[in-house]
């Protein structure tokens, strides 16, 4: 077993690989230079060295560019070359009403200062490149085996359905007229995934097949009415907890059993998720004693930090990067936690942190990976 972890900045990418099977876990970053490079010549080096994989599928943790943006890139890039067997997403999508929070998670692409390239609303450019080249896609919740060898721990589609509800109450006063559109052009966007992942005879629909161009059409209609701006303005006190509906889907999984290789990878889960998983609140998966490997969840930075000590890992992944927020304070909270940096000391302090970048790690006194290992041109990796 083997992990090939990649310098993708402020993003996430990594191959786990075995002789029998590879699994990309995300491939994205926030970033548009990394290690003096052009994010375009990242992409095409981390893909250059894909292409020597064979046999491999690709889970997507969430739908945060930071995790999919390279992807995106490749799909356009490779157009009929099918490079994945199958793809894995979070279940935002079994169930009607899924789309209320998929309407969240829209919205939180549009609120500002979400740090966007060029608008993109991630769910549409997703949505329109599995649309274009159609992928084998497989949705993942609690509990669900897939690769034959992992277990996905999250998302609980029941908690996020319950979380959804909670949020919506808080803006039951905007307006309801805006709000049924945006949800019903959610419902849409569903479905096409939907459909996607059930073969035309096993879904048996009525229903006429749902263009997606008419959707985005729509929906480019409605963001630009003086309703829905508003109506979006009127979101802006709960941008940052909107923002984290993406987070709140987010795939976090470990090998199906124990074993000497036990991996922990946590895409952005959000620390409250984390807790639940490792309390195992419903009594249905624990964690592991121990793990070989444990992805950190996002980046990690302190708004997200867990303290995985007591698994006591003999890896620990920090996919980190400078993140350019607008503001300077944002900028410094988006730096690599320093409660990481004390993880050295677990055990025998064998714990070995793989940190992807030193500009944003205050880790490099105390010896953390990124002080010599830069992973930078022209592998862009690190092999675990
Ligand atoms: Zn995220
Ligand atoms: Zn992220
Ligand atoms: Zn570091």
């Amino acid at each position: 077993m083997k992990i090939r972890m990649y310098n993708m900045g402020f993003g996430d990418c990594f191959c786990l690989r075995d002789r029998r099977k590879n699994l990309l876990v995300d491939f994205g970053t926030s970033n548009n230079r990394i290690g003096g490079l052009r994010r375009s010549e990242v992409f095409d080096a981390v893909m250059s060295d894909l292409s020597t994989i064979s046999h491999k599928n690709l889970l997507l943790t969430h739908f945060h560019l930071d995790h999919l943006s390279g992807l995106l890139y490749m799909m356009k890039k490779r157009k009929n070359s099918f490079e994945f067997v199958r793809i894995y997403l979070p279940d935002v999508f079994s169930r009607p009403e899924m789309s209320r929070t998929l309407a969240l998670m829209l919205l939180a692409d549009l609120a500002k200062d979400s740090c966007l390239p060029s608008h993109q609303v991630s769910l549409f450019a997703l949505a329109g490149v599995l649309g274009k080249y159609p992928q084998n896609l497989e949705l993942l919740s609690r509990g669900t085996v897939f690769e034959g060898r992992y277990q996905a721990l999250w998302p609980d589609t029941g908690v996020i359905a319950e979380e959804t509800e909670k949020f919506l109450k808080r803006i039951e006063d905007c307006d309801r007229d805006v709000w049924e559109k945006i949800v019903g052009i959610a419902e849409k966007l569903r479905r096409i995934i939907w459909e996607m992942i059930n073969d035309a005879e096993k879904c048996m629909r009525k229903t006429e097949k749902i263009s997606f161009r008419e959707v985005e059409k729509e929906f480019r209609i409605l963001r630009n009415t003086p309703e829905f701006i508003q109506f979006l303005s009127g979101m802006e006190t709960q941008e940052m907890e909107l923002r984290q509906f993406k987070n709140k889907v987010s795939i976090v999984f470990q090998n199906a059993e124990d074993g000497e290789w036990n991996l922990l990878f946590t895409g952005d889960v959000q620390p409250a998720h984390m807790r639940m998983i490792a309390d195992n609140y419903d009594g249905k998966i624990p964690l592991f004693e121990h793990y070989w490997c444990i992805k950190v969840p996002h980046h990690g930075t302190e708004s997200h930090y867990f303290n995985f000590s007591p698994y006591m890992p003999e890896n620990l992944l920090i996919s980190n990067g400078v993140y350019h927020a607008n503001s300077k304070k944002r900028a410094r909270s988006y730096r690599t936690s320093m409660q990481y940096t004390g993880l050295f000391q677990i055990g025998d302090g064998d714990t070995y942190m793989c940190c992807s970048s030193s500009e944003c790690c205050d880790g490099c006194q105390d010896g953390c990976s990124c002080r010599e290992q830069h992973i930078i041109a022209p592998n862009f990796y690190l092999d675990i």
